[in-house]
């Protein structure tokens, strides 16, 4: 397959949508309508280059909700012209040389079919040009400004068009520079192609492919990325933490320090919970344990507060595509009483697990003096948790 280099125009100003910032930013199922895009474009491996052309007063946005999603690498971002014509010519001008097609489209259709990309591309290297359209399947009605029908459209060869609009880069810079000495402008670039006698091909696309332009389309997109999204699979997870108690240490449990006459003892700040609930994590995840990511024979942990741990552990499960959708946790203790302090612990868990306070359950239970919890030699915690797949974010 011929190398292709995408071009986004991701211009719109959004008016419609009645947002201030532009409709390629508004989000769909958390993530903006520009990555979905881009995404798509992504999973097409002919595709080897992407300039994005966005509004000039938007370009530094654009750029770092690139970067957010580690996309900054994969695309250049340009100021757009005016008119849709003049930022698809200033995108033009950077197609580097090794890139035979060109694939314009409008950024703000995010579920763009990538074998659909594929189709298009194929049918403009057999032909110099292709665009997707579907036929038209509503009877179509010209009316009078009086609002009174005037006739029935034929609409046997009507066709609506959508993008991609893929071209030969050669034809389609030819034919920019004929529309420009002709003062031509035209909707999309299939007609600046027209204009130039150029013969477009025709491939057929899919509804799906909606171009959002109102509020009202947020909703069903959203409803039609669903069904494309793999099922969202939950994985259970458990942890267990057991840690002496010892005098001339503080009580660290859930990221805060309880008054109490000693203390536990471990290489970080041995507080038991948090390592429960760090292990519980990482046992979702197929990760192993706590001391496999942080061994204690590591200098870098002494005295390390757990809390940094355990976002960092949620950072791992996020690159995994998992978030913790709730946690439940007991700790094991004698004294001190540990309820009153359970509000300002699940603050702190909540924070560094980036859910609601609601999501960490805190209990505590004592061991009726039994063993070595019971004999105040030691506090434990145990934890389960459900951690959800997400969207690839
Ligand atoms: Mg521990």
């Amino acid at each position: 397959m011929q190398r292709a280099t995408a071009i986004i125009a991701a211009g719109g100003a959004g008016l419609r949508m009645g947002t201030s910032t532009p409709k390629q930013f508004s989000e769909l199922l958390g993530v903006p309508i520009l990555i979905h895009t881009i995404r798509a474009f992504r999973q097409v491996p002919a595709i080897s280059a992407i300039i994005v052309v966005a509004p000039a007063e938007h370009r530094a946005l654009t750029c770092a909700l690139l970067a957010s999603y580690q996309l900054a690498d994969h695309c250049t971002v340009v100021s757009g012209g005016k008119l849709r014509q003049d930022s698809v010519r200033i995108g033009l001008a950077l197609v580097p040389d090794d890139s035979p097609l060109v694939a314009v489209h409008d950024g703000a259709r995010p579920l763009i079919a990538p074998q659909d990309i594929q189709r298009c591309l194929e049918a403009a290297a057999a032909h110099g040009a292709a665009i997707l359209a579907v036929p038209v399947k509503d009877t179509l009605k010209a009316v009078a400004p009086d609002t009174f029908i005037r006739h029935t459209v034929a609409r046997d060869s009507l066709w609506q068009a959508q993008t991609p609009q893929v071209s030969r880069t050669d034809l389609l810079r030819e034919a920019f520079a004929k529309a420009d000495q002709d003062s031509f402008v035209g909707t999309d670039e299939a007609a600046v192609l027209e204009h130039g006698g150029w013969q477009v091909a025709v491939v057929e696309g899919s509804e799906t492919n909606l171009k959002i332009t109102r509020p009202d389309d947020l909703p069903m997109a959203e409803a039609i990325l669903m069904q494309k999204q793999p099922a969202q699979q939950m994985r259970i997870g458990h942890g267990f933490d057991a840690h002496r108690l010892v005098p001339g240490r503080p009580l660290i449990l859930g990221g805060l320090e309880i008054p109490h006459p000693m203390g536990l003892l471990g290489h970080s700040d041995a507080d038991v919970l948090s390592h429960a609930l760090c292990d519980a994590i990482l046992g979702a995840c197929g990760e192993g344990d706590i001391g496999r990511h942080f061994p204690d024979s590591d200098p870098q942990y002494k005295g390390i507060s757990s809390i940094k741990l355990l976002a960092q552990v949620i950072g791992l499960a996020q690159r995994k595509h998992f978030r913790l959708a709730n946690a439940d946790i007991t700790v094991v203790a004698e004294q001190p009483k540990l309820a009153p302090h359970f509000p300002a612990m699940q603050t702190i868990l909540a924070e560094a697990c980036r859910v609601e306070p609601t999501a960490i359950n805190l209990k505590a239970s004592t061991t009726e003096k039994m063993g070595y919890t019971g004999r105040e030699e030691g506090i434990s915690a145990h934890a389960v948790v459900l951690m959800a797949s997400q969207p690839l974010a």
